[in-house]
C-alpha cells in the first residue's frame, strides 16, 4: 500500500476504485514503496471559473477541472467531460486510467483529464460555444502540444474541440492544430479519428471472440450508450457481422432479438440528439439491457454501471468495456472469483482505439503531413494488436486477471520513467 493518505479534495466513490485498483496492481508487481506515491497520485490539478454571458443577458458562472496525473513520460493526454455530475475526483480517476492505458499502448505521453459541471444540451449553441472557449481560455497556462493535449469525451464533441483550437489559435497568433486532437477535418483533425474509438472496440471484440471459437456472424450484442463510442462500436460491429439486439442511452433501452437497424438508430441521434424517438425495439430499462443475454455485452456510457448487485446476474459471454471504470472493485473482484466462463475486455485496452488515433491526429499536425484513412486504421489495428498479444503474455506469465495484466504494464511502464528519470532537484 502507497503511505501518502488520498487528498480529500479527490474523494469520491470513482477516484477511490482507480486508487484500489492501482494498489492492487502495485502488490502484484512489487512496485518499490518508494516509487509508489509518485507513480499513483496526480501531478498537478486546475480549478477553474468560468463566467459566460447567457442569450438573456444574464451571467452564469461554471465550474471546471484539468487534472494532469502523469507528465513523466510525455505531454499529458486526455479527454474533456461536460456533464452535471462531475466531479474533480472522478476526472482525477479518469486521468489515472489515462496514465496507464497510454503507457499500456505505447504512446509517448502521460495521462490527463477534464471536465465541467453543466448539462450541455441546457445552453444553447452560442452559450456552449462561449463555455468552450471559456475553458480553453482559462487552461492557456496549463496546456499546450508539448505539456498538455486535450480532446473529446462525454457530452464533448469535434464541433467543440474546433471552438476551442480556435481559441488557442487565436492567443497564439497562428492556427495550432496540434493544442487538441478529435477536432474537424478542416481544423487538421484525423482520418478516422471519429469512429476510432468504436472501431477499436469492435476490433477487440471480433479478436476475442476468435480465441472463443465464436463466429462473429452468431454473436449477438447488447450496447449501453449510443454516443460517439457506443454508436461508432455498433455500426463497426454490425459491418463486421454481428447482430446488435439491444442499444440504450440516457433516456431508456430498446431491444429487438431480430436486430437493431444501427443505422436508422444513428439518424435518429442525428435528427433529435437522443434515442427518445427510436421505434426500431420493444422499451427496456437500462439494468434490463446489462443482464440480457447476448455473447456480447458493451457498457459505452459512464463509471460503476456494473456493480456487485449486477454482477452475478451477467448473462453474456464477453465484457467489453468501452467505458471507462464500468466495473466497480467489488464486482470485478466476483467476475474474477466467481465467472471463470466470462471474458473482460478491460477497459484501458478496449477503448484505446481512441487516444491512438488521437497520437496519430497530433503527429499529423506537428508534422503538417496527412494519413489516408486506410492508413490510419491499418495502424491503428496494427497497435491494438500489439497491446493485446502484450497483455495475453502478461496474463499467461503472471497468471493474472486480464485487467490486473493490463494495468501492471501500464503502471510498470510509468513506474520504469519516474525511476530513470530520477528526482529532480
Ligand atoms: P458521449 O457523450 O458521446 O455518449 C455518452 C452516451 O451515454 C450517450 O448516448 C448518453 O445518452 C449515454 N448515457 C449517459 N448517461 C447514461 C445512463 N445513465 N444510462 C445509459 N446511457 C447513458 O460520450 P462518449 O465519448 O461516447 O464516451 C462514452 C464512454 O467512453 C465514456 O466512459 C468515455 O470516457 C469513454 N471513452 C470515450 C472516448 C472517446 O473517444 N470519445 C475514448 C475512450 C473512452
Amino acid at each position: 500500500m502507497s503511505k501518502l493518505p488520498s487528498t480529500p479534495i479527490y474523494s469520491c466513490e470513482t477516484y477511490l476504485m482507480a486508487c484500489k485498483q492501482f494498489d492492487r496492481a502495485a502488490d502484484a508487481i512489487n512496485l518499490p514503496e518508494t516509487i509508489r506515491d509518485r507513480v499513483k497520485h496526480p501531478r498537478r490539478a486546475i480549478v477553474v471559473s468560468l463566467p459566460i454571458h447567457r442569450d438573456d443577458g444574464t451571467v452564469s458562472v461554471f465550474e471546471g477541472y484539468r487534472v494532469q496525473h502523469n507528465l513523466s513520460t510525455g505531454p499529458a493526454k486526455g479527454g474533456i467531460r461536460f456533464h452535471p455530475d462531475v466531479t474533480i475526483g472522478e476526472v482525477a480517476a479518469l486521468a489515472m486510467w489515462m496514465s496507464w492505458k497510454t503507457a499500456l499502448v505505447g504512446l509517448p505521453y502521460g495521462g490527463a483529464k477534464g471536465g465541467v459541471i453543466v448539462d450541455p444540451a441546457r445552453l444553447t449553441a452560442a452559450e456552449l460555444e462561449r463555455l468552450c472557449r471559456r475553458y480553453m481560455q482559462e487552461l492557456i497556462p496549463f496546456i499546450g502540444p508539448q505539456v498538455d493535449v486535450p480532446a473529446p469525451d462525454v457530452g464533448t464533441n469535434e464541433k467543440m474541440m474546433g471552438w476551442m483550437v480556435d481559441t488557442y489559435s487565436n492567443h497564439m497568433g497562428h492556427l495550432t492544430p496540434s493544442i487538441i486532437t478529435g477536432k474537424p477535418l478542416a481544423l487538421g483533425g484525423s482520418q478516422g479519428r471519429r469512429e476510432a474509438t468504436g472501431a477499436g472496440v469492435a476490433y477487440l471484440i471480433s479478436r476475442y471472440l476468435e480465441d472463443m471459437r465464436i463466429p462473429i456472424a452468431e454473436a449477438t450484442v447488447a450496447i449501453q450508450g449510443f454516443g460517439n463510442v457506443g454508436g461508432e462500436a455498433a455500426l463497426a460491429l454490425a459491418r463486421r457481422g454481428a447482430r446488435i439486439v439491444a442499444i440504450s442511452d440516457y433516456t431508456g433501452g430498446y431491444y429487438n432479438p431480430a436486430g437493431i437497424d444501427v443505422a436508422k438508430a444513428l439518424a435518429c441521434v442525428a435528427s433529435t440528439r437522443d434515442l427518445a424517438a427510436f421505434d426500431g425495439g420493444s422499451a427496456i430499462t437500462n439494468e434490463e439491457l446489462l443482464t440480457l443475454e447476448c455473447t456480447v455485452l458493451v457498457p459505452a456510457a459512464l463509471e460503476r454501471v456494473i456493480t456487485p448487485e449486477i454482477a452475478p446476474r451477467l448473462r453474456c459471454r464477453l465484457l467489453a468495456e468501452a467505458a471507462n471504470g464500468p466495473t466497480t472493485f467489488a464486482a470485478d473482484k466476483f467476475l474474477e472469483e466467481q465467472r471463470p466462463d466470462l471474458e473482460i475486455i478491460p477497459d484501458v485496452l478496449c477503448n484505446a482505439g481512441g487516444v491512438i488515433v488521437s497520437y496519430f491526429e497530433w503527429i499529423q499536425n506537428l508534422q503538417n503531413y496527412y494519413w489516408t484513412r486506410d492508413e490510419v486504421m491499418e495502424k491503428l489495428f496494427r497497435q491494438l494488436e500489439q497491446a493485446r498479444t502484450a497483455v495475453e503474455r502478461q496474463r499467461d506469465k503472471y497468471k493474472f486477471s486480464r485487467r490486473l495484466a493490463a494495468q501492471t504494464l501500464g503502471i510498470q511502464r510509468v513506474a520504469d520513467a519516474k525511476i530513470a528519470r530520477g528526482l529532480y532537484p
